[in-house]
């Protein structure tokens, strides 16, 4: 086994046993290309859209946040392309009946797990269909949305109705998806049941380039807000002939995952495709009066579209890190403070002193009221709760002992604050413990 490989089985196995990643339905065999995400994971998952959020919508005058419905009229779909287009070619083995994406294997012929002959390729729908209300024929069928990106063009003249924005102006929308993948894999990479977190910045036609400039450094420097290194990162031109018909630019940001240097992201100019479409799907007029130039216009639009799921797996693999502490490895998570998803512990010296755990319950209740994404640990000795919040991630470990109670009066009201990955410990007045801590996990 490569020690890429080993990694991953070490992520999946440590996102199990602390409560980040459990399989699907887990207790009913488990269910192909669905995950769910425990306590750690929901708080991890969080913090990155919360990232996202904050940098792409809230943070930015030019910016509108939706929440649109997953499921939409089918005819959004049509439109759009999905329901002739939106396939992947499919190939069946003869022999075992496993089938396989054509376009991910090398040889086309034979079956990778048994040999046997490949059946040729046929397109596959990936969309989920569905039938609305209590009729199941061809006029209640609808889909759950392939990506969110729907749900925003369908309220583009919504948003333009309510709030006059000028252009350049954009719509972002996190949100769940749904693909039904051929071949689910790769844990959380490849899932059926998925999260994006997607923008289209309208643009006037003439501005798309330095646009596009604009999102593809946003890109970055999300990556650098969450932890993603930039060395990790790849850019990739998608070419001429690989592109959808519509784009006329699509860069792919690849990140080297432990099972291959494989898409991240996508960030793409479709030019006025996807209004125009909806326009003539839904007969609206939906284009847009510019106020500056006086003119009626079609606005063209910038794509950067992130998988969440994705996102979480990259920062979980940039922050596995191994050390030696006292001749013994440990492992850690070197997550950012912002990411996270417990910022501190707060422990008693010993639990069977009253004295130590009162103390350490109040100063634990307050910091609570400032920092929600805190812990209480009292389990097992205090070199045990340091490994096990090291695996969570867990930037600040607070101990409270003798010197706390005034043991050394000079260290009355203080506590140990330790550092996650130097391992060195400090001692923090109660009353600065808040501020000190704040400032610390902004970053
Ligand atoms: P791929 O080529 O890997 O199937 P894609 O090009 O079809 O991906 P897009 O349609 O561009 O992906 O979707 C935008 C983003 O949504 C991707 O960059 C990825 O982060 C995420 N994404 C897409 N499909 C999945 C999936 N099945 N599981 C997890 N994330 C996904």
């Amino acid at each position: 086994m490569s020690d890429q490989e080993g990694l991953m089985e070490k992520l999946v196995s440590l996102c199990k046993r602390r409560g980040f990643v459990y399989q699907g339905s887990e207790i009913y065999g488990g269910l192909a290309g669905t995950w769910d995400y425990g306590p750690m994971g929901v708080e991890l998952k969080n913090n990155i859209k919360n990232i996202w959020w904050k940098m792409f919508v809230q943070g930015r005058d030019d910016m509108y946040g939706v929440d649109a419905a997953i499921l939409m009229h089918p005819k959004v779909w049509e439109a759009s392309g999905h329901v002739s287009g939106f396939s992947d070619p499919l190939v069946e083995c003869a022999k075992c009946k496993k089938r396989f994406r054509a376009d991910h294997l090398e040889n086309k012929e034979k079956c990778p797990e048994c040999a046997g002959k490949l059946g040729e390729a046929r397109q596959f729908n990936m969309m989920f269909k569905t039938n609305i209300g209590a009729m199941e024929d061809d006029s209640s069928v609808s889909y759950l949305r392939p990506e969110t990106a729907g749900g925003i063009f369908v309220n583009f003249k919504n948003v333009v109705d309510s709030f006059h924005p000028k252009l350049p102006f954009g719509i972002g929308q996190i949100g769940k998806a749904f693909r039904n993948e051929i071949a689910p894999r790769d844990f959380i990479f490849r899932v059926r049941e998925l999260e994006q977190m997607e923008v289209e910045y309208f643009v006037r036609p003439s501005e798309w380039e330095g646009k596009f400039e604009e999102w593809r450094n946003g890109v970055h420097a999300f990556n650098e807000a969450v932890g993603i290194p930039k060395s990790a990162v790849h850019e990739l031109e998608v070419g001429d002939g690989d592109r959808a018909h519509y784009s006329k630019r699509t860069i792919d940001f690849e990140f080297d995952f432990p099972f291959g240097r494989k898409e991240l992201y996508g960030l793409a100019y479709r030019t006025d495709f996807d209004l125009s479409a909806h326009m003539k799907g839904s007969g609206k007029d939906i284009s847009y009066f510019d106020e500056e130039t006086k003119e009626r216009l079609t606005p063209h639009v910038i794509e950067p579209s992130f998988g969440v799921d994705r996102t979480f797996l990259a920062v979980l693999a940039s922050a596995y890190a191994e050390d030696l502490q006292n001749g013994e490895v440990r492992t850690y998570l070197k997550f950012k403070p912002s990411v996270a998803p417990v910022k501190a512990a707060v422990f008693p010296l010993l639990k069977n002193k009253p004295e130590l755990v009162n103390k350490a319950r109040e100063i634990y209740a307050e910091l609570k009221k400032d920092i929600p994404q805190i812990m209480w640990d009292d389990n097992g000795n205090v070199g045990k709760r340091y490994r096990r919040q090291d695996e969570i991630g867990t930037p600040f470990c607070i101990t409270v002992d003798f010197d706390t109670l005034g043991e050394t009066p000079e260290m009355r009201d203080t506590v140990t604050v330790r550092d996650r990955d130097s391992g060195e410990q400090e001692r923090v007045a109660i009353t600065d413990l808040s501020s000190y801590l704040q400032t610390r996990i902004k970053v």
